[in-house]
This record gives C-alpha cells, structure tokens and sequence, in this order.
C-alpha cells in the first residue's frame, strides 16, 4: 500500500533527523531549531514547530508524503499546479477576525491536499476544494464559512445568502435536536 509505504518513509527521515531547515518568513534566514514534531491526518502529514535562529521568530511548517504533484482543474477548463499558499489566502481572507488560528487554517488545507494525494488523485477540479474548504469552516466559524462561500459560490444576490444563513441555521437546529435526544 502506497499509504503504510510513504509513512514509512516519513518515519525514517524522522528517526534519523534528517529534518530540513525551513526560510523563517519573516527575517529569510535558512536555519532553525525544530521544537516538536506530530503527525496530523493519521499521520499522512507531518507538523513541526520551528524556531529561527537568527531573530527567534517561531511558526510551523507542514510536510506531507510526496507522490507527485496535483493538477487543479478550474472552472474554465484550464489547469494549474495545486497552490496551497492561493488555497491559504482563500481561507485566511474568510476568516479575517475571527476567532480560527493559523494552526487550524493550515490544518483545513494540509487535511485537503493528504486527502487528494492518499486518494491518488492526480488531477482534482476547484469546485471540490472550494466544497471541502467549506465543509471544514462551517465546523469552525459560522461567519467564516458564509464569507467563504459568498466569495466561493459568487452569490450575486441577497436571497442566495439568506438561503444559505437559512440552510446553516437548520443544520444546527437539527444537530442540536439530535443531541438534545
Ligand atoms: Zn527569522
């Protein structure tokens, strides 16, 4: 199985501490110091938390097992390489104040591309990206997931958001319901 194979793989890297420096991305320095280390995804991911040596700056970096890259087929037909930093700024943009941290937004899009990568997938169109980012804000954030899919699903018109804030608002009536039993 390519899956137990690649983790396999990662593991080893891990053991022997064969750990990549990353650019810090604020001061673009190449070394850092690696503070912890944990799989994410049933391990189909790696996260680590880095530190800069040169101005202490921490942040995380996101591995996942390579097996080749993912072509993104748009709307138009036309075909790019999957960007996660454009994936990235979707998202950040939709949940511009609001109480998501950047950990659990990297986690929404390193959760998507494993699922595609562990899935073989070799070509995967935006809509199903845009349909996965937005079953993960709305467990998230509301007003995140809304935002998300106004710029997403283009509303053009306010009955298509009150639908949608209606369509929210069932949703968690009906979990709500369920629990209550
Ligand atoms: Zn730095």
């Amino acid at each position: 199985m390519l899956f137990l194979r690649g983790c396999t793989r990662l593991r080893r890297v891990a053991k022997k501490g064969l750990v990549y420096a990353m650019k810090c991305p604020i001061c673009g320095c190449n070394e850092d110091k690696v503070l912890d280390t944990r799989p994410i995804d049933d391990e189909r991911s790696i996260r680590r938390r880095r530190e800069c040596l040169n101005c202490q700056h921490r942040f995380t970096s996101y591995e996942t097992v390579e097996r080749g890259t993912l072509v993104v087929c748009k709307r138009d037909n036309t075909r790019e390489a999957f960007d996660r930093d454009k994936i990235m700024n979707g998202i950040k943009k939709a949940c511009q104040k609001r109480p998501v941290s950047d950990e659990q937004m990297e986690d929404i899009v390193a959760g998507i591309e494993a699922d595609f990568k562990n899935g073989h997938r070799v070509e995967v169109s935006t809509v199903e990206i845009g349909e996965r980012i937005m079953a993960r804000l709305r467990e998230l954030d509301d007003v995140a997931y809304i935002r998300f899919c106004s710029v997403y699903r283009e509303f053009s018109e306010a009955d298509a958001f009150i639908d949608e804030l209606n369509n929210l608002k069932k949703m968690k009536e009906s979990r709500f319901d369920a629990e209550q039993k």
